[in-house]
């Protein structure tokens, strides 16, 4: 509700920043940048390919590391390898001197067994060819300022930009700027849920399950316990609340001992951080009372507060707008097939969120956008189908496109002290208001 009070401001001050947005990014300067993009496009796609063929895990993403910070350092980007107390994040930094910095984000972690099944190879290509993009206007084209890539690690297991966050990765930013595939839908004013996940252990005593049971403590019962007060809590949950959990580690588990300790996960995602700890709440509640119902003891111990995101409108009506103006989707007949809504629309849909990333922790700290961009296929985000397609020539020419466009909306961000302004201040009540 706070998100539509304030964008409904915004969208006044917007059509103002539109018609400033077309006249900084002249079609001059802009051929420029997709010329310098498309001059590296055999390496972009051996990096591309590499990440695929070689999927790595969070936090061991050794490989993508490497071929990432070798091309940067190649293309000219100040690096730091093992950035930021993480071994396989990174920073590449070009600057032409004063003014404005914009970043990009480059995640390449896979998923365990089943590959890029969620495409963030083509995140690591689309962010670093879009700052390819960026520094040769710098470079090249006069514009002043200072251009990022940040390598974003395990965004699938313990959200590296969190971290990254913490240890002021983030700071003397103006806006940070990434991109997502999917299957059929482009995207430019998305939202994600805020997803927090904790393990929950419960601990009881162990006895003899036939000789003296009633000598035990049963650790399930406090697990059952908790798994059915969640089930008749659901009633009470709005269509936008999940809670998934899992029991983990059963090793110790066996019909003929009362069971003393069950380790389980549980996540809890809500549309917005307020009505998300609304049910974490009582999702606090009904573990103690499963342990006190089982005469048990539990623990609650959160691993994972990803935050809902929250893009700025301006950064994606700049984005939609560079979109259409250069590589309209509905004019080719490779993309025609895809949905695509413009901001407003997206906006009155209230950004359809519906997974996670720790993104949207960034969104809460500056002005930021996660763009989406089909890659086609029919097998969703984590199946294996989608590992197929994210290694596609197809796939890799959309994070191309996708890449074009999100420089042109960083080079506006760098030119236009007037679009920057307004992004701010827009982020700035956005933000304000989403504050619990
Ligand atoms: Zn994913
Ligand atoms: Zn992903």
């Amino acid at each position: 509700m706070t998100i539509k009070t304030t964008l409904h401001i915004s969208l006044v001050a917007l059509s103002m920043a539109g018609i400033a947005t077309c006249q900084n990014n002249t079609n001059g300067l802009a051929q420029q940048v997709f010329a310098a993009i498309d001059s590296r496009n055999d390496q972009l796609k051996t990096v591309n390919q590499e990440i695929w063929a070689n999927p790595e895990t969070a936090m061991e993403e050794v490989h993508a590391h490497e071929i990432l910070t070798n091309f940067l350092e190649d293309q000219g980007f100040t690096v730091t390898r093992s950035a930021f107390n993480l071994s396989t994040a990174f920073k590449a930094t070009y600057s032409s001197g004063e003014g404005r910095s914009v970043s990009f984000n480059a995640e390449y972690d896979a998923l365990p067994g089943i590959g890029h099944a969620c495409g963030h190879n083509l995140i690591a290509t689309s962010g670093v060819a879009a700052a390819i993009g960026v520094k040769e206007a710098l470079e090249h084209q006069g514009v002043s300022g200072t251009v990022v890539v940040l390598g974003t690690p395990a965004e699938e297991a313990i959200g590296g930009k969190i971290k990254m966050l913490d240890a002021g990765a983030y700071k003397d930013l103006d806006c940070s700027l990434m991109a997502h595939p999917g299957n059929n839908a482009y995207g430019a004013w998305s939202r994600t849920l805020a997803s927090w996940r904790a393990n929950v252990t419960w601990t009881g005593k162990a006895s003899h399950a036939a000789l003296a049971p009633w000598q035990g403590q049963n650790a399930l019962d406090g697990f059952v316990a908790a798994y059915q007060m969640t089930g008749l809590y659901r009633q009470q949950l709005m269509a936008t609340d999940r809670i998934h959990h899992v029991i983990k580690n059963t090793d110790n588990l066996v019909t003929n001992v009362i069971p003393d300790r069950v380790e389980s996960e549980w996540g809890v995602r809500g549309t917005n951080r307020a009505r998300q700890a609304a049910v974490i709440e009582q999702l606090n509640s009904i573990v103690n009372s499963s342990a006190g119902g089982t005469n048990t003891t539990v623990s609650l111990i959160k691993v994972q507060d990803y935050w809902d995101q929250n893009p700025s409108f301006q950064l994606a009506k700049n984005y939609y707008d560079n979109l259409i103006e250069y590589f309209d989707p509905s004019k080719d007949e490779t993309t025609s097939k895809f949905s695509i809504h413009t901001p407003e629309e997206e906006y009155e849909a209230g950004g359809s969120p519906s997974a996670s990333s720790d993104q949207g922790n960034v969104s809460w700290f500056l002005p930021s956008i996660q763009v989406g961009f089909p890659i086609g296929g029919s097998a969703p985000n984590h199946n294996s189908g989608f590992t197929k397609v994210a290694g596609t020539d197809f796939a890799f020419d959309q994070s191309i496109v996708t890449a074009k466009a999100l420089a042109l909306t960083g080079l506006e961000v760098l030119q236009n002290a007037t679009f920057a302004e307004n992004m701010k201040k827009e982020w700035e009540e956005m933000i304000a208001k989403l504050q619990f």
